[in-house]
């Protein structure tokens, strides 16, 4: 008999407890799905509502504790992630599937986001500048927002949770966390460890469940002044029209259609590197996945070759298997939306590889599919412009570096891009001419490090950043001071000028 699944709960003013709702959802492997990972709350509005008080409640504490012993905190939770690293990517890729590799990296990006956010703890810098009076003294500082609503997807269950919490909590905001039904038993165990750091009671609570549910009640409380949200650009669209409403704050991080553009100068074989890394690493589920390869027509045909003969030798299973390239999809739904796709590709272009569901040993329990090549096709084909999420490559030829651009952004999303080139200048136009957030030179679309800003273009958000010192731009208040030490009235624009 299979052990029954641990039950894992909420964690509210310091406590776990369990939902006032009484119900429960399963999270299972999808690499096997009769593995059960366990079982979560099933939480409802009732239970936000309870941890936004004890966040609320928290919060002038908080805000009153100096950011430097608010960065200690941090310091000590970043420490106890890299003790636990490799329990924290087991979990991960038995949970939502990415290898055992990638899954460690996930942790890594929690842990070093962790310590530079812990070192903004003494800098957090505003400015002070001089005054046009005389006798007189002018500086910004930065304050925290508030109540800190952060709703997370599943793809990077450890990495982007900390990317938004990290940096809500260094500058004193308090925190209701809410992460995709695809990878509670994650945030469980990051929790856990934030809690075992010695985060006061309320300054950071965890609510799983629905985003039809609890995602919708944190959004819609007025008590909550920040969102911050990565997922869907279909669900970022929406919450950005409630949050509207409400004049609430909102940083979006969304969808991508990332591009890696081959000019016929360039190195194929690095080329094939990255774009294989780029298109099929995490089974094609990063935001900055590239899913397009806009390629000169010189060496398409070389290009496609060399990267059919290396996707059909990837090796598909569990990630646990440290030998396997390439994962399951998350769940039975995306198995289904790439089949979708697949289906449109088979009109759009030429199917080079794969384009089916993967079966053999070792793979009949899991959401496998066989990672995807189409060919010759057009720019503005559906394959070359939707989100896939999944291991489904387009490759679009074109003449020349003007038509490459113009594909490349040619689309409605604007996270990342490549373009492998040998000519330095060519390298730069590329730079300056990308329509996106996140550019390459010589590697893939993949690859973001914590101390630089991350984040994209167009229909990928709407203008925050995460990561790097400007995440505190999320977070924070800016209020301007001025100090008047002259003794008497003195008026800006006026006592100053010529009579
Ligand atoms: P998703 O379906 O949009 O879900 C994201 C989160 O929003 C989940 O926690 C979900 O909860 C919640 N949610 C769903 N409906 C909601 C609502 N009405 N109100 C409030 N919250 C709601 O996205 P996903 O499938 O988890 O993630 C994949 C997407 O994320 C892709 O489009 C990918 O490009 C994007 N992504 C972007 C970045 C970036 O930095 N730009 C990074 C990673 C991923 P439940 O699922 O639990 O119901």
């Amino acid at each position: 008999m299979p052990e029954s699944p641990a039950v894992h709960h909420l964690f509210i003013a310091g406590r776990w407890v369990e939902s006032v709702s009484g119900n429960t959802f399963e999270s299972d492997n999808p690499a096997d799905t009769r593995d059960v990972v366990g079982r979560f709350q099933a939480g409802t509005a009732a239970d936000v509502a309870m941890a936004i008080t004890a966040a609320d409640t928290a919060l002038p504490a908080w805000k009153a504790t100096p950011a430097p012993k608010r960065g200690e905190l941090l310091y000590r939770f970043g420490a106890l992630m890299a003790e636990h690293k490799e329990r924290l990517a087991r979990a991960m890729t038995r949970e939502m599937g990415k290898v055992l590799a990638e899954a460690r990296g996930d942790v890594q990006e929690g842990i070093d986001i962790a310590f530079l956010m812990a070192g903004e703890g003494r800098r957090m810098f505003g400015d002070t500048v001089p005054s046009e009076l005389p006798d007189k003294w002018a500086m910004s500082i930065r304050q925290p927002v508030g109540v800190a609503g952060i709703v997370t997807p599943w793809n990077f269950p450890i990495a982007i949770p900390c990317w938004k919490m990290m940096p809500a909590l260094v500058t004193g905001n308090t925190v209701v966390f809410k992460p995709s039904s695809d990878a509670p038993h994650c945030a469980t165990l990051l929790v856990e460890l934030m809690d075992e750091a010695g985060f006061p009671p309320g300054v950071v609570n965890l609510v799983t469940g629905s985003g039809r549910e609890v995602g919708d009640a944190i959004v819609e409380s007025p008590d909550v002044r920040i969102i911050s949200f990565t997922g869907s650009s279909a669900t970022g669209r929406t919450i950005a029209e409630r949050a509207g409403r409400r004049l609430k704050r909102l940083s979006l991080e969304l969808g991508g259609k990332n591009a890696v553009v081959v000019l016929r100068d360039a190195d194929l074989d690095l080329a094939v590197d990255g774009i294989l890394w780029s298109a099929f690493g995490t089974t094609g589920q990063r935001c900055t996945a590239c899913s397009r390869v806009i390629v000169d027509r010189h060496v398409v045909n070389d290009l496609v070759a060399r990267l059919a003969q290396r996707t059909t030798a990837l090796r598909l299973g569990s990630g646990l298997d440290e030998s396997v390239d390439v994962g399951p999809l998350v769940n039975a739904a995306a198995a289904d939306k790439v089949q979708r796709y697949v289906a449109i590709g088979r009109r759009e272009g030429e199917l080079v590889t794969g384009g089916e569901r993967a079966t053999g040993p070792g793979l009949e329990h899991g959401h496998f599919f066989a990672p995807t090549i189409f060919a010759g096709v057009r720019p503005m084909a559906t394959i070359a412009q939707e989100e896939i999420f999944g291991p489904v490559l387009s490759v679009v030829p074109v003449d020349g570096y003007a038509e490459a651009m113009a594909a490349a952004n040619g689309v409605r999303y604007g996270l990342s891009a490549s373009v492998y080139t040998r000519d330095v200048n060519t390298a730069f136009r590329a730079m300056r001419d990308f329509e996106t957030g996140i550019v390459y030179v010589n590697a893939g679309t993949t690859g973001a490090e914590t101390h630089l800003p991350f984040g994209g273009w167009k229909d990928t958000g709407n203008g925050h950043r995460e990561a790097g010192h400007v995440a505190l731009d999320t977070f924070t208040e800016w209020k301007s001071i001025y100090v008047d030490f002259s003794g008497k009235l003195q008026r800006a624009q006026i006592d100053n000028q010529p009579s």
